[in-house]
């Protein structure tokens, strides 16, 4: 099944929802007009659509093949990574200063949205060499941006993140990778990193490895590591290639999913240490990835969008086409596609709403992106950079999370062909499912969620988003139109939900950590819930005065797409709030010997 970039879907939440149209007045956006931005939409979506989607399916059943410490990428891959770097859009999210495009995050987030739909294996290579190419612009020497961030932005050159360790996952405080000094501004690196994405490949002449490890008099815990980096390939004074760096891909793992992008054992220094350069000052590396987190983790988080617009797009497909049995109530006796079903149209409704509100939060947080960066106004800027950092980790969390249950009922609605993996159903699973374990699992965002973003600042960012939401919330009752009236009471449910589980966070969390602890993913969910609610409804007061006019029918779908997600979802939110306050005693009270 191919993939068509849902163009129409994008451009409504990038301007009704992200605010694009503002966005573009903001300083430094001036060259952002509405039909360059259409026009770069109608472009990538056909490269993602004629370039990286026909080698998705192939990739993953092909795979990467390790021999020696070399990585041979999957047919076509080679060919199609080099076309995208030629046309642009490898740098085009990364800053203009070194030779990327300095387009809103609001307009790159579409962008990026599709390579992840059409070909999600392919996509990270980018996306982890823009997460390098970031930590190095905000915090690396003048030298190391000259010397690596524009061969990084055209993609000359690709980056990673070797954080993991075997001992080391989501606690960073255990790692363990030495840095020695060597007296010339250089470090001897040694040490072992696992799950290295993209960490070895065929694709482009150099790869940059940037490596948590940790000085030899430095302090325990996540105040002693620092950041550095390693090429591939030394690179000599005029920027030419140099000799062989002292780290090897030692193998690749075989994955779930994701098959085409290799998964890298990286060994540092077997043959007494890897040359690797400081990043801005020792042990400050934990701190600089954290500055580059939002970034990382929204991207992440936007796979979970993209992966459920692409199973959701092939369900349809087969849906249209698949014919069997009659319909319940259908008097013309006709066999007719299973699309008439209604509990496939139920299905489809529900991965149709659930993707749609992902796509807005995800879209919704990326124009707080760009107001915290760009507005020329002080308050602005905080309130957004607040929201920002309040939402992170429900776009991480809750977009990837939905992923698991739109992609499920992708097979679902294929019947026994969904189990079938030339279909191609199986794939968007197992790709979706690492989306809630790498840039940190649904459990690390929870605890951000209610920990540093809710309870430790007295819930007051809650409570302001509370209020936004209840004004939308005020508007959908006082209306008579009877499309936004049904959507009140949903909301209203939702609104009352998390706010009384927000109360009884914040009554409990210094008190019982443990309980708090114990409903931190139910919290998450039930606020990605209600704020996937509050947008679908400010979507749908937008169609409400739109559907008349032209593209009428776009319109009378968000009305609908609406109203099932607050009648058959938003009812979830109860559901959540029960297992927060009255549920934690059932989480913690059996004996560890009992389970
Ligand atoms: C395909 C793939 C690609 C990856 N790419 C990269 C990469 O490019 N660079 C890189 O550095 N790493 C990468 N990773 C590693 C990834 O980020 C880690 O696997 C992830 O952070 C989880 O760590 P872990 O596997 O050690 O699990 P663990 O930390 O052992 O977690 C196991 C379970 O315990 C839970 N848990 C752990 N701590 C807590 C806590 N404090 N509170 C509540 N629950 C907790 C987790 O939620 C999880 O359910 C990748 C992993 C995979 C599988």
């Amino acid at each position: 099944m191919s993939y068509i970039a849902p163009v129409k879907d994008m451009l409504f939440a990038m301007n009704e929802l992200a605010g694009l149209q503002e966005i573009a007045t903001l300083p430094g956006n001036e060259e952002v007009s509405s039909d360059l931005v259409e026009a770069i939409l109608d472009e990538a979506g056909k490269f993602a659509g004629e370039v990286l989607a026909p080698i998705n399916a192939p990739g993953d059943r092909q795979g990467n093949r390790w021999k020696d410490g070399v990585v041979s990428t999957a047919d076509g891959f080679k060919e199609a990574y080099a076309a995208f770097c030629e046309t642009g859009w490898n740098g085009m999210p990364a800053s203009t200063e070194f030779g990327g495009q300095g387009l809103p995050v609001s307009v790159s987030t579409a962008v990026l949205e599709m390579w992840k739909s059409a070909n999600m294996s392919f996509s990270l290579c980018q996306m982890l060499t823009l997460g390098a190419v970031e930590a190095i612009a905000h915090h690396g020497a003048d030298t190391l941006k000259q010397t690596y961030l524009p061969k990084m932005v055209s993609g000359l050159w690709t980056g990673t993140m070797n954080l993991t360790e075997p001992q080391a996952g989501s606690d960073l405080a255990a790692v363990r990778t030495r840095a020695e000094p060597r007296g010339d501004g250089s470090y001897a690196i040694t040490g072992t990193k696992i799950f290295i994405t993209w960490g070895e490949h065929d694709m482009a002449e150099n790869i940059v490895h940037l490596v948590l490890a940790r000085l030899p008099d430095a302090p325990a815990g996540v105040k002693g590591i620092s950041l550095f980096i390693a090429p591939k390939f030394l690179v000599n004074a005029d920027g030419s290639l140099g000799e062989r760096n002292d780290l090897v891909c030692a193998s690749i793992e075989h994955k779930m999913g994701i098959h085409a992008s290799a998964t890298a054992v990286m060994s540092f220094g077997d043959k007494g240490g890897a040359t690797g350069y400081l990043v801005g000052e020792p042990n400050r590396g934990l701190e600089y990835m954290f500055t580059m987190m939002n970034h990382a983790r929204l991207n992440v988080g936007l796979e979970g969008v993209a992966i459920s617009e692409r199973a959701y797009q092939q369900a349809l497909g087969y849906a249209r086409e698949r014919v069997q049995g009659k319909i319940i109530g259908d008097k013309s006796g006709d066999k007719k596609p299973i699309l008439h079903h209604p509990d496939v149209r139920r299905m489809l409704m529900d991965m149709k709403s659930r993707t749609e509100a992902s796509r807005a939060i995800a879209y919704y947080v990326a124009g707080c992106m760009d107001r915290a960066k760009s507005s020329p106004d002080a308050d602005v800027r905080k309130a957004n950079q607040t929201r920002l950092e309040l939402l992170t980790p429900v776009v991480k969390g809750w977009c990837t999370e939905t992923a698991q249950g739109v992609t499920w009922n992708g097979i679902q609605v294929h019947g026994g062909m969904g189990f079938i993996e030339e279909t191609g159903a199986c794939q968007h699973m197992r790709d979706a499912r690492i989306t809630t374990i790498y840039e940190g699992t649904t459990a690390i965002q929870a605890n951000d969620l209610i920990g540093r973003k809710t309870a430790k600042e007295g819930g007051i960012s809650m409570k302001v988003l509370l209020a936004d939401i209840a004004e939308t919330a005020a508007a959908l009752r006082g209306s008579d139109n009877p499309d936004l009236k049904v959507l009140a009471d949903g909301l209203g449910n939702g609104i009352a939900a998390l706010d009384e589980a927000t109360a009884w966070l914040l009554a409990n969390y210094d008190a019982t950590p443990q309980a708090a602890a114990a409903g931190s993913v139910p919290f998450l969910k039930l606020t990605g819930t209600v704020v996937g609610g509050w947008l679908m409804a400010r979507a749908a007061q937008i169609a409400a005065g739109r559907v008349d006019g032209a593209d009428g029918d776009f319109y009378k779908a968000k009305l609908v797409t609406a109203r099932y997600f607050a009648l058959h979802v938003l009812p979830e939110a109860n559901a959540y709030r029960d297992a927060i306050v009255n549920g934690a005693e059932a989480v913690l009270a059996l004996d560890e010997a009992l389970f």
